[in-house]
């Protein structure tokens, strides 16, 4: 018996990095999950291939209208949906304000803050009753470098979509909490700091001591979504190893 037994859930950007973790924990713990990838076909079929329960769709964030087609898709698959994760992030390496386009700027807005609205805005009226919503957010809004200023600013956005929307959603039993990971051992992190061993440079000033990996975060996110979680909602769970 597993404390998800019976659940549903949507995990976007499910595929690599820390929503496959997530995919795999919320799995372990019995729910039935439908994950989003955008273009790495193959790495979401590994993840189907590994996880049964784990299905698949493909759905670009930064398209406006994929974040309400792939709520559909994902309501269709399970019948009825208990869980939301929003974790897709923009891959846009952080550049300081000075050097942001405005083609980046639109672009980690889209995927990092607008299609968070849109799928929150979904859930608030079709999550069932004692759902729950996570947003993955990051230690940046708190103590931002000087690349993350767009990344920041999008994330801190979604940080007040969960505060406010656990307001509006606790007369039905439904928590929504953000979790703020630090430097996370995945592909974003390492594309993100080319020529950088992040390792040898974050894990040092860690309090604990090493960069952290995907399952530390999805742990947390686990928590929040299952049975002992739920006397906590409109929190932001900072994971990143005592950073921030
Ligand atoms: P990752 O390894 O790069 O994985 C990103 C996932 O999001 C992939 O499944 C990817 O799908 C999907 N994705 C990327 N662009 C998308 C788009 N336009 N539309 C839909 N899906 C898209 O990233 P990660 O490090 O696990 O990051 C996950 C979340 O944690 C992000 O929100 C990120 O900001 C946050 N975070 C990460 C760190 C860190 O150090 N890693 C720290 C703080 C916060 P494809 O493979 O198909 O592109």
């Amino acid at each position: 018996m597993g404390v998800l037994d019976g659940k549903t859930a949507l995990v976007t950007g499910g595929s690599r990095g820390i929503g496959r973790a997530i995919v795999q924990r919320l799995a372990r713990d019995g729910a039935s999950v439908v994950f989003s990838f955008a273009r790495d076909a193959a790495a979401a079929a590994a993840l189907e291939a590994d996880v049964p329960k784990a299905t698949a769709v493909q759905a670009d964030l930064a398209e406006r209208a994929a974040a309400v087609a792939l709520y559909d898709a994902a309501e269709q698959r399970l019948d009825g949906l208990d869980i939301l994760v929003n974790n897709a992030g923009s891959g846009t390496v952080p550049v300081p304000i000075s050097r942001t386009s405005d083609a980046d700027y639109d672009q980690i807005m889209a995927v990092n803050t607008r299609a968070v609205f849109t799928l929150m805005r979904e859930a608030v009226t079709r999550l069932r009753d004692s759902g729950r919503i996570v947003n993955i957010s990051t230690i940046n809004t708190v103590a931002p470098t000087a690349a993350a200023g767009v990344h920041a600013a999008s994330k801190a956005a979604i940080e007040q979509f969960a505060a406010s929307a656990a307001r509006e959603l606790g007369a039905r039993g439904v928590t929504v909490n953000s979790v703020s990971p630090g430097a996370t051992d995945t592909d974003l992190l390492h594309g993100n700091n080319p020529g950088i061993d992040v390792s040898d440079t974050v894990g040092p000033i860690t309090p604990l001591g090493r960069l952290g990996r995907p399952d530390d975060i999805a742990d947390v996110v686990a928590f929040l979504v299952g049975p002992d979680g739920r006397w906590m909602t409109g929190q932001n769970l900072r994971a990143g190893g005592g950073l921030a």
